[in-house]
Protein backbone atom coordinates (compact mmCIF):
# COMPACT_ATOMS: atom_id res chain seq x y z
CA UNK A 1 0.00 0.00 0.00
CA UNK A 2 0.93 3.63 -0.09
CA UNK A 3 0.80 5.95 2.59
CA UNK A 4 0.02 9.35 0.95
CA UNK A 5 1.71 12.24 3.45
CA UNK A 6 0.15 15.59 3.66
CA UNK A 7 1.77 18.45 1.79
CA UNK A 8 2.65 20.12 4.92
CA UNK A 9 3.97 16.73 7.02
CA UNK A 10 6.66 16.94 8.91
CA UNK A 11 10.21 15.11 8.64
CA UNK A 12 9.33 13.93 12.37
CA UNK A 13 5.65 12.60 10.69
CA UNK A 14 7.54 10.65 8.16
CA UNK A 15 9.26 9.35 10.64
CA UNK A 16 7.26 8.49 12.84
CA UNK A 17 5.19 6.61 10.11
CA UNK A 18 8.44 5.00 9.05
CA UNK A 19 9.18 3.93 12.54
CA UNK A 20 5.47 2.32 12.60
CA UNK A 21 5.66 0.50 9.87
CA UNK A 22 9.28 -1.16 10.94
CA UNK A 23 7.46 -2.29 13.99
CA UNK A 24 4.77 -4.20 11.88
CA UNK A 25 7.41 -5.89 10.64
CA UNK A 26 7.12 -4.07 6.75
CA UNK A 27 9.53 -2.45 4.75
CA UNK A 28 9.46 1.01 4.71
CA UNK A 29 10.73 3.31 0.98
CA UNK A 30 9.99 6.15 1.28
CA UNK A 31 9.38 8.38 -1.86
CA UNK A 32 9.67 12.45 -2.35
CA UNK A 33 7.39 13.49 -4.73
CA UNK A 34 7.61 16.80 -5.75
CA UNK A 35 4.56 17.83 -4.03
CA UNK A 36 5.10 15.70 -1.02
CA UNK A 37 6.40 12.26 -0.04
CA UNK A 38 4.75 9.29 -0.13
CA UNK A 39 5.97 6.12 1.59
CA UNK A 40 5.45 2.59 -0.12
CA UNK A 41 5.05 -0.31 2.77
CA UNK A 42 6.21 -3.77 1.26
CA UNK A 43 5.32 -7.06 2.31
CA UNK A 44 3.02 -9.65 2.67
CA UNK A 45 -0.61 -7.98 2.63
CA UNK A 46 0.58 -4.44 4.36
CA UNK A 47 -3.15 -3.71 3.54
CA UNK A 48 -4.45 -5.29 7.22
CA UNK A 49 -2.47 -2.89 8.66
CA UNK A 50 -4.00 0.42 7.29
CA UNK A 51 -6.20 1.34 9.87
CA UNK A 52 -3.03 2.05 11.64
CA UNK A 53 -1.34 4.58 9.72
CA UNK A 54 -4.78 6.11 8.59
CA UNK A 55 -4.99 8.57 11.54
CA UNK A 56 -1.50 8.95 12.30
CA UNK A 57 -0.19 12.58 12.44
CA UNK A 58 1.10 14.05 8.88
CA UNK A 59 -0.73 11.15 7.00
CA UNK A 60 -3.40 12.40 4.17
CA UNK A 61 -4.76 8.70 3.03
CA UNK A 62 -3.60 5.11 2.53
CA UNK A 63 -4.06 3.37 -0.61
CA UNK A 64 -3.73 -0.37 -2.02
CA UNK A 65 -1.14 -1.02 -4.71
CA UNK A 66 -3.38 -2.65 -6.82
CA UNK A 67 -0.18 -4.76 -9.02
CA UNK A 68 1.41 -7.77 -7.09
CA UNK A 69 4.91 -5.61 -7.97
CA UNK A 70 5.16 -2.39 -6.21
CA UNK A 71 8.10 -0.12 -6.00
CA UNK A 72 8.40 -0.98 -9.79
CA UNK A 73 4.34 0.19 -10.69
CA UNK A 74 3.52 3.64 -12.45
CA UNK A 75 0.95 3.66 -9.17
CA UNK A 76 3.17 4.36 -7.04
CA UNK A 77 5.90 6.30 -9.16
CA UNK A 78 3.74 7.85 -12.04
CA UNK A 79 6.26 10.07 -13.68
CA UNK A 80 8.91 7.87 -15.54
CA UNK A 81 12.15 7.05 -13.55
CA UNK A 82 15.38 8.40 -15.17
CA UNK A 83 18.78 7.74 -13.59
CA UNK A 84 22.68 8.69 -14.95
CA UNK A 85 24.76 5.82 -15.71
CA UNK A 86 28.36 6.56 -15.84
CA UNK A 87 27.32 10.08 -17.07
CA UNK A 88 24.65 9.28 -19.68
CA UNK A 89 20.66 9.47 -18.95
CA UNK A 90 18.48 6.84 -19.02
CA UNK A 91 15.10 7.45 -19.08
CA UNK A 92 15.09 10.60 -20.18
CA UNK A 93 14.15 12.46 -23.76
CA UNK A 94 17.12 11.00 -25.64
CA UNK A 95 17.22 7.44 -27.02
CA UNK A 96 19.97 5.90 -25.61
CA UNK A 97 21.85 3.02 -27.59
CA UNK A 98 24.32 0.73 -26.12
CA UNK A 99 26.30 -1.42 -28.80
CA UNK A 100 29.45 -3.69 -28.62
CA UNK A 101 30.55 -7.47 -29.39
CA UNK A 102 28.63 -10.26 -27.22
CA UNK A 103 31.50 -11.50 -25.73
CA UNK A 104 35.08 -9.33 -24.91
CA UNK A 105 37.81 -11.71 -27.01
CA UNK A 106 40.81 -9.66 -26.82
CA UNK A 107 41.86 -5.97 -26.15
CA UNK A 108 42.56 -4.96 -29.69
CA UNK A 109 39.02 -6.14 -30.69
CA UNK A 110 37.45 -4.56 -27.83
CA UNK A 111 39.05 -1.45 -28.46
CA UNK A 112 38.74 -0.94 -31.78
CA UNK A 113 35.14 -1.84 -31.70
CA UNK A 114 34.45 0.46 -28.61
CA UNK A 115 36.02 3.46 -31.69
CA UNK A 116 33.55 2.23 -33.65
CA UNK A 117 30.63 2.50 -31.54
CA UNK A 118 31.53 6.09 -30.57
CA UNK A 119 32.34 7.09 -33.90
CA UNK A 120 28.95 5.37 -35.14
CA UNK A 121 26.56 7.91 -31.60
CA UNK A 122 26.46 4.44 -29.55
CA UNK A 123 26.67 5.87 -26.47
CA UNK A 124 27.07 2.59 -24.01
CA UNK A 125 29.53 0.20 -24.58
CA UNK A 126 28.61 -3.55 -24.09
CA UNK A 127 30.74 -7.10 -23.77
CA UNK A 128 30.45 -10.01 -22.02
CA UNK A 129 33.35 -11.37 -20.02
CA UNK A 130 31.26 -13.83 -18.42
CA UNK A 131 29.38 -15.56 -20.66
CA UNK A 132 26.48 -18.25 -19.71
CA UNK A 133 26.30 -20.25 -22.73
CA UNK A 134 24.38 -22.84 -23.23
CA UNK A 135 26.92 -25.40 -23.88
CA UNK A 136 29.48 -25.95 -21.26
CA UNK A 137 32.21 -26.26 -24.47
CA UNK A 138 31.81 -22.89 -25.88
CA UNK A 139 33.95 -20.22 -25.42
CA UNK A 140 32.79 -18.77 -21.42
CA UNK A 141 34.00 -15.31 -21.73
CA UNK A 142 38.22 -13.61 -20.51
CA UNK A 143 36.22 -13.26 -16.84
CA UNK A 144 38.39 -10.66 -15.25
CA UNK A 145 40.97 -10.54 -17.87
CA UNK A 146 37.84 -9.25 -19.75
CA UNK A 147 36.63 -6.51 -17.18
CA UNK A 148 39.80 -5.42 -17.18
CA UNK A 149 40.08 -4.89 -20.99
CA UNK A 150 36.51 -2.72 -20.68
CA UNK A 151 37.60 -0.34 -18.27
CA UNK A 152 40.53 0.05 -20.66
CA UNK A 153 37.98 0.52 -23.64
CA UNK A 154 36.19 3.08 -21.13
CA UNK A 155 39.42 5.22 -20.92
CA UNK A 156 39.92 5.09 -24.22
CA UNK A 157 36.58 6.47 -25.26
CA UNK A 158 34.69 8.00 -22.45
CA UNK A 159 31.92 5.61 -23.25
CA UNK A 160 30.76 3.92 -20.04
CA UNK A 161 30.85 -0.17 -19.92
CA UNK A 162 27.89 -2.52 -19.65
CA UNK A 163 28.40 -5.97 -18.70
CA UNK A 164 26.78 -9.05 -17.62
CA UNK A 165 26.97 -10.35 -13.90
CA UNK A 166 26.44 -14.13 -13.73
CA UNK A 167 26.71 -14.80 -9.99
CA UNK A 168 26.00 -12.94 -7.11
CA UNK A 169 29.49 -13.59 -5.60
CA UNK A 170 30.60 -11.93 -8.83
CA UNK A 171 28.79 -8.61 -8.04
CA UNK A 172 31.32 -6.55 -6.41
CA UNK A 173 33.88 -7.94 -9.09
CA UNK A 174 32.20 -6.76 -11.70
CA UNK A 175 31.14 -3.38 -9.90
CA UNK A 176 34.24 -2.77 -9.63
CA UNK A 177 34.92 -2.01 -13.43
CA UNK A 178 31.26 -1.65 -14.78
CA UNK A 179 29.34 0.91 -14.81
CA UNK A 180 26.29 -0.89 -15.23
CA UNK A 181 25.23 -4.89 -14.47
CA UNK A 182 23.80 -6.64 -16.35
CA UNK A 183 21.22 -9.18 -15.57
CA UNK A 184 20.87 -12.08 -18.43
CA UNK A 185 17.75 -13.94 -19.30
CA UNK A 186 18.42 -17.09 -18.12
CA UNK A 187 19.29 -15.56 -14.64
CA UNK A 188 15.95 -13.29 -14.32
CA UNK A 189 14.45 -15.19 -11.46
CA UNK A 190 18.06 -16.31 -9.66
CA UNK A 191 16.87 -14.58 -6.68
CA UNK A 192 19.90 -14.31 -5.13
CA UNK A 193 21.80 -12.72 -8.00
CA UNK A 194 18.96 -10.16 -7.82
CA UNK A 195 19.13 -9.16 -4.38
CA UNK A 196 22.67 -9.03 -4.82
CA UNK A 197 22.39 -6.46 -7.62
CA UNK A 198 19.90 -4.70 -5.58
CA UNK A 199 22.29 -4.44 -2.69
CA UNK A 200 24.85 -2.56 -5.27
CA UNK A 201 24.97 0.72 -6.24
CA UNK A 202 25.62 0.53 -10.12
CA UNK A 203 22.46 0.58 -12.25
CA UNK A 204 21.08 -2.67 -13.65
CA UNK A 205 20.15 -3.91 -16.98
CA UNK A 206 17.60 -6.62 -16.15
CA UNK A 207 16.48 -9.01 -19.25
CA UNK A 208 13.46 -10.88 -19.96
CA UNK A 209 13.70 -14.68 -19.18
CA UNK A 210 13.66 -16.63 -22.25
CA UNK A 211 9.50 -17.70 -21.33
CA UNK A 212 9.05 -15.24 -18.74
CA UNK A 213 5.73 -13.54 -18.58
CA UNK A 214 5.87 -9.41 -18.38
CA UNK A 215 4.65 -9.52 -14.38
CA UNK A 216 6.98 -12.12 -13.71
CA UNK A 217 9.85 -9.52 -15.36
CA UNK A 218 8.62 -6.89 -13.49
CA UNK A 219 8.44 -8.82 -9.88
CA UNK A 220 11.60 -9.25 -10.87
CA UNK A 221 13.06 -6.14 -11.11
CA UNK A 222 10.80 -5.57 -7.97
CA UNK A 223 13.46 -8.28 -6.26
CA UNK A 224 16.28 -5.76 -7.18
CA UNK A 225 14.11 -2.44 -6.42
CA UNK A 226 12.93 -3.36 -2.69
CA UNK A 227 16.50 -3.50 -2.03
CA UNK A 228 17.34 0.06 -2.07
CA UNK A 229 18.28 0.14 -5.69
CA UNK A 230 16.17 2.38 -8.23
CA UNK A 231 18.29 2.24 -11.27
CA UNK A 232 16.94 -0.16 -13.46
CA UNK A 233 16.22 -0.70 -17.14
CA UNK A 234 13.91 -3.50 -17.89
CA UNK A 235 15.30 -5.23 -21.44
CA UNK A 236 12.80 -7.44 -23.66
CA UNK A 237 14.84 -9.62 -25.55
CA UNK A 238 12.68 -11.91 -27.52
CA UNK A 239 10.74 -14.83 -26.38
CA UNK A 240 9.94 -18.43 -26.86
CA UNK A 241 7.73 -19.25 -29.18
CA UNK A 242 6.23 -22.31 -31.90
CA UNK A 243 8.12 -19.73 -34.29
CA UNK A 244 11.68 -20.90 -35.32
CA UNK A 245 12.45 -18.45 -38.18
CA UNK A 246 13.93 -16.48 -35.50
CA UNK A 247 16.45 -17.15 -32.54
CA UNK A 248 13.23 -15.81 -30.52
CA UNK A 249 10.02 -13.77 -31.08
CA UNK A 250 10.06 -9.92 -30.29
CA UNK A 251 7.38 -9.10 -28.01
CA UNK A 252 6.80 -5.71 -29.57
CA UNK A 253 3.77 -6.04 -27.38
CA UNK A 254 5.66 -5.87 -24.34
CA UNK A 255 7.26 -1.83 -24.90
CA UNK A 256 3.91 -0.03 -24.82
CA UNK A 257 2.51 -2.69 -22.13
CA UNK A 258 5.70 -2.27 -19.73
CA UNK A 259 5.71 1.45 -20.49
CA UNK A 260 2.20 1.80 -18.65
CA UNK A 261 2.92 -0.66 -15.94
CA UNK A 262 5.78 0.77 -14.91
CA UNK A 263 8.25 4.09 -14.52
CA UNK A 264 11.19 1.98 -15.50
CA UNK A 265 13.34 2.62 -18.33
CA UNK A 266 12.67 0.10 -20.97
CA UNK A 267 15.09 -1.33 -23.51
CA UNK A 268 14.93 -3.69 -26.49
CA UNK A 269 17.90 -6.37 -27.60
CA UNK A 270 16.95 -6.13 -31.91
CA UNK A 271 19.95 -8.58 -32.07
CA UNK A 272 19.34 -11.81 -29.23
CA UNK A 273 15.35 -11.29 -30.41
CA UNK A 274 15.76 -12.31 -33.81
CA UNK A 275 19.27 -13.95 -33.68
CA UNK A 276 19.88 -12.77 -37.95
CA UNK A 277 22.04 -9.37 -38.49
CA UNK A 278 19.47 -8.98 -41.33
CA UNK A 279 16.98 -8.63 -39.04
CA UNK A 280 18.44 -6.38 -35.83
CA UNK A 281 18.24 -2.79 -37.47
CA UNK A 282 14.08 -3.63 -38.47
CA UNK A 283 13.20 -4.52 -35.12
CA UNK A 284 15.71 -2.03 -33.80
CA UNK A 285 13.40 0.53 -35.73
CA UNK A 286 10.03 -0.93 -34.43
CA UNK A 287 11.42 -0.78 -30.89
CA UNK A 288 12.06 2.76 -30.95
CA UNK A 289 8.72 3.53 -33.11
CA UNK A 290 7.02 1.41 -30.10
CA UNK A 291 8.50 3.97 -27.30
CA UNK A 292 11.48 1.98 -26.07
CA UNK A 293 13.77 4.33 -24.15
CA UNK A 294 16.79 2.92 -25.56
CA UNK A 295 18.72 -0.49 -27.67
CA UNK A 296 21.47 -2.91 -26.48
CA UNK A 297 22.52 -4.57 -29.86
CA UNK A 298 25.51 -6.84 -30.47
CA UNK A 299 28.39 -5.47 -32.82
CA UNK A 300 31.08 -7.72 -34.44
CA UNK A 301 34.02 -6.16 -36.69
CA UNK A 302 34.39 -9.56 -38.28
CA UNK A 303 31.25 -11.78 -37.46
CA UNK A 304 32.13 -14.61 -39.03
CA UNK A 305 34.77 -15.16 -36.49
CA UNK A 306 33.23 -14.40 -33.68
CA UNK A 307 33.10 -16.51 -30.75
CA UNK A 308 29.68 -15.98 -29.61
CA UNK A 309 26.80 -14.45 -31.57
CA UNK A 310 28.41 -13.57 -34.52
CA UNK A 311 25.20 -14.36 -36.79
CA UNK A 312 23.24 -11.80 -34.78
CA UNK A 313 26.12 -9.02 -35.14
CA UNK A 314 26.51 -5.97 -37.03
CA UNK A 315 29.25 -4.98 -38.49
CA UNK A 316 30.27 -1.29 -37.54
CA UNK A 317 29.03 0.43 -40.88
CA UNK A 318 25.73 -1.11 -40.85
CA UNK A 319 25.17 -0.24 -36.99
CA UNK A 320 26.47 3.21 -37.76
CA UNK A 321 23.16 2.85 -40.59
CA UNK A 322 21.26 1.22 -37.67
CA UNK A 323 21.73 4.44 -35.21
CA UNK A 324 21.28 7.27 -38.41
CA UNK A 325 17.49 5.54 -39.07
CA UNK A 326 16.76 4.91 -35.53
CA UNK A 327 17.57 8.06 -34.32
CA UNK A 328 15.45 9.67 -37.47
CA UNK A 329 12.18 7.47 -36.01
CA UNK A 330 13.08 9.04 -32.90
CA UNK A 331 12.65 12.49 -33.44
CA UNK A 332 9.22 11.74 -35.09
CA UNK A 333 7.89 9.82 -32.22
CA UNK A 334 9.17 13.36 -30.29
CA UNK A 335 12.04 11.60 -28.50
CA UNK A 336 15.82 12.51 -29.57
C1 LIG B 1 23.96 -11.26 -24.13
O1 LIG B 1 23.58 -10.10 -23.98
O2 LIG B 1 24.98 -11.58 -24.76
C2 LIG B 1 23.08 -12.35 -23.62
C3 LIG B 1 23.58 -13.53 -23.27
O3 LIG B 1 21.78 -11.98 -23.60
P1 LIG B 1 20.49 -12.78 -23.06
O4 LIG B 1 20.68 -12.90 -21.59
O5 LIG B 1 19.35 -11.89 -23.45
O6 LIG B 1 20.43 -14.11 -23.77
MN1 LIG C 1 25.03 -12.44 -27.07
Amino acid sequence: MMIIMNVEATESQVDSVVVRIKDNGFKPIVLHGDERIVIAVVGNDPFNTREQYMYLPGVDRVMPISRPYKVASREFIPANSTFSAGGVVIGGNEVVIMAGPCSVESRTQLLETAQAIKEAGGQILRGGAYKPRTSPYSFQGLGEEGLEILAEARELTGLPVITEVTRHDLVPLVSKYSDLLQVGARNMQNFALLSAVGDSHRPVLLKRGLSATIEELLMAAEYILSQGNRSVIVCERGIRTYETSTRNTTDINAIPVLKSLTHLPVFLDPSHSTGHWQYVTPVARAGIAAGADGLIVEVHLDPEKALSDGAQSLKPERFAQMVRQVRSIALDVDRC
